[in-house]
């Protein structure tokens, strides 16, 4: 039985998804103003590891991750450059979506964008509107935190000692109370052909209400896990609670996994610091960017990770161990006592389990392994492990790997993957739909939505033909 921390009780939590065997995960992902670091993607691999291990343990699992595809950041940087907002977001997209790839990183089930659910966020704004939650200040809309008797609880922040420390922006007009987040932004000059018509004023929606609609619209009022880094909690994911439970009266969501910093030579990664990495940055090699994995899943995500290059050698020198051990264990041939192997191997993934189990201690769980690897190199060295008990530890291995995803083969994906990123593949396939149905308004929207993603559809005798701007 999985417990997971829950940062909601502070406490291990036994693990039980609100529908029998279905799992329900959101995780909040990247704004695409800039290039992710390697600290982020400690966030995208613990989701990835907690998905694996709920696959492997039995469950079916929905997993979405929202794409941030506007914020002020956005904006001030294409400001400055003179694209369009979906050509600059396209970009980032694009090059996170193969360092993703490149980490063997499951895909979501849907990649939401921000500025494609518009109507939605417009529709959770009205409804915390009408319940008396947000008013309406010079064409923003905010939040009022003082309605929401919670509010501070989830991040254990005592509301009235909140002032401190929150920074309000320029365009933040006229709030009632300086704690109050904004739900709608007005459009200002600065935004150029950015913004959106509504009905209280033409502007653009904030951060933390797309991750409260998109995550209810694909998963539902309530579901089971959220995850994200630590600095998220406030007050990113507590505003994501006020604003569903807010609006629903509902739980929001059941467990919240956060991962810890990962730290660089035992400093805080920032810009100013110099020491902020980029994935091609420390993988110059395919063997470096599956040692990042390595060392990343094989660290346990509630503690800090202190990421230094003996780090990374030490877990080049680890898979290159497994990868090798698996390679003789494919050619051991003769006779053994297979029963004995068996044994082992299986004592060794029961173990294995467990720790996992245990709030998916990974260290413990990886220590596991090795104490079978250990073994099982002594006995081939002694020419004491025959075919079928090879077979046994083999299996073993295979499937350790399937939640730690440590043996694959980096692929260098040219700039455009062949196939469309599965939430360009819904648009198109709903595009399609609304052409059947006549409905031309409807399509020529997906249409531009698409090329907004730097995708040219063609229509033929036949259907449709995609192909990359
Ligand atoms: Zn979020």
């Amino acid at each position: 039985m999985l417990r997971l921390y829950n940062t909601a009780s502070r406490e291990k939590e036994e693990f039980s998804p609100l529908e029998l065997g279905r799992v329900r995960i959101y995780s909040c992902g990247p704004t695409v103003h800039d290039y992710a670091h390697i600290g982020n993607f400690r966030a995208f691999l613990l989701a990835d590891l907690i998905k694996r291990y709920l696959r492997f343990s039995g469950f079916e699992v929905v997993h979405v991750m929202n794409i941030t595809d506007i914020d002020d950041k956005i904006l001030r940087r294409i400001g400055a450059g003179g694209k369009s907002l979906g050509e600059f977001t396209e970009h980032y997209s694009q090059i996170f979506f193969q360092d993703l790839h490149l980490l063997n990183i499951l895909p979501a089930d849907v990649y939401p964008r921000a500025t494609a659910h518009i109507p939605e966020m417009v529709a959770l704004i009205g409804r915390l509107l009408e319940q008396g939650l947000a008013y309406q200040r010079e064409g923003s809309v905010y939040y009022s935190i003082s309605r929401f008797p919670a509010y501070g609880r989830f991040a254990r922040l005592d509301p009235s000692g909140m002032k401190e420390g929150i920074s309000v922006d320029r365009d933040e007009y006229g709030k009632d109370d300086v704690r109050d987040f904004a739900l709608w932004k007005a459009w200002v000059e600065s935004d150029g052909e950015v913004g959106w018509a509504a009905p209280f004023g033409k502007g653009r929606p904030g951060w933390h209400l797309e991750c409260s609609c998109m995550s209810m619209k694909y998963l539902g009022e309530s579901f089971d896990i959220h995850t994200g880094g630590v600095d998220l909690i406030f007050p990113h994911h507590q505003n994501e609670i006020a604003q569903s439970e807010g609006a629903t009266g509902k739980p929001f969501v059941r467990y919240w996994v956060h991962n810890e910093f990962v730290n660089i030579n035992a400093e805080k990664m920032s810009k100013s610091q110099g020491n902020f990495y980029r994935l091609k940055d420390i993988g110059k090699t395919a063997e470096d960017i599956r040692a990042y994995r390595y060392l990343v899943v094989t660290s346990h995500h509630r503690t800090v990770l202190n990421f230094t290059l003996e780090a990374l050698e030490s877990s080049k020198a680890a898979l290159r161990r497994l990868t090798q051990l698996r390679q003789r264990l494919q050619q051991a041939h003769g006779e053994g006592e297979a029963g004995l192997w068996k044994a082992l191997a299986a004592a060794a993934l029961a173990e294995f389990c467990a720790h996992m189990d245990d709030d998916l201690n990974t260290p413990r769980a990886i220590a596991a392994v090795f104490g079978l690897v250990n073994q099982t190199e002594r006995a081939l060295n002694q020419g004491h492990l025959g075919r079928e008990g090879a077979g046994a530890v083999l299996e073993c291995l295979e499937r350790v790997d399937q939640v730690l995803g440590i043996f694959y083969e980096v692929v260098e994906e040219v700039a455009r993957p062949a196939e469309l990123p599965p939430e360009l593949a819904l648009l198109l396939r709903q595009r399609q739909e609304a052409r059947q149905a006549r409905d031309w308004k409807r399509s020529d929207e997906l249409r531009d939505q698409l090329a907004g993603a730097g995708v040219v559809v063609k229509d033929t005798k036949e259907g449709y033909e995609w192909s990359w701007a």
